[in-house]
């Protein structure tokens, strides 16, 4: 049977290792005052990291022409969430061309996984994932995102318009 190797006397004290620590502490500190621009930390909030364009952030429902939600309620996206955190009511609409609408669309954002499957989902363009990451909140209830905070919040200055326009759609017979 093999000897199961013994710590040294050295390693049982646990100074070496703190000043070890601390060293390299002061060393970067030292480093990090004397040229600023190389640290490899951000002064967060005040600066902030640049995600690429491709980023899959906070959800956005887009919106139509005239501002009305462009999901058609299908539930594909919520069928294809692995996380199983958007829950659709659908609804009929007033208009004989629209076969139905959500009357309430939320995202439980604490249990999404950001993995972008609903966005994928979407046949008609109606979630996208957008750039924005910081999601605080204070309350379980700032983390349901219901329609309002979905398509209408303040920094979507009144919506994202879909890529799809429903003229092209009824003359593709789509
Ligand atoms: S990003 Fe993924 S986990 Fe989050 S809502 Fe969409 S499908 Fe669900
Ligand atoms: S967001 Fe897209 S996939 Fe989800 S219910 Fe609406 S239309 Fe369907």
């Amino acid at each position: 049977m093999s000897k199961v190797p013994q710590p040294s006397e050295l390693s049982n004290w646990y100074l070496p290792g703190i000043l070890k620590g601390l060293g390299y502490t002061f060393t970067n500190m030292v480093k990090n005052i004397l040229n600023p621009k190389k640290m490899s930390t951000l002064n967060y909030p005040e600066e902030k990291y640049k995600y690429s364009a491709r980023f899959k952030g906070n959800h956005i429902l887009t919106v139509k022409k005239d501002g009305s939600l462009r999901c058609t309620a299908c539930m594909l996206c919520a069928t294809n969430c692995p996380a199983q955190c958007i829950s659709i009511t659908a609804s009929e609409h007033e208009d004989p061309t629209v076969e139905k609408y959500p009357i309430n669309y939320e995202i439980d954002i604490l249990r999404c996984v950001f993995c972008g499957f609903c966005e994928e989902a979407c046949p008609v363009d109606a979630i996208r994932m957008g750039p924005e990451w910081q999601t605080p909140g204070l309350a379980g209830a700032d983390f349901h995102y219901d329609i309002k905070k979905l398509a209408y919040r303040a920094n979507l200055k009144g919506g994202i318009q879909s890529s799809v326009d429903d003229k092209e759609r009824h003359e593709a017979g789509i």
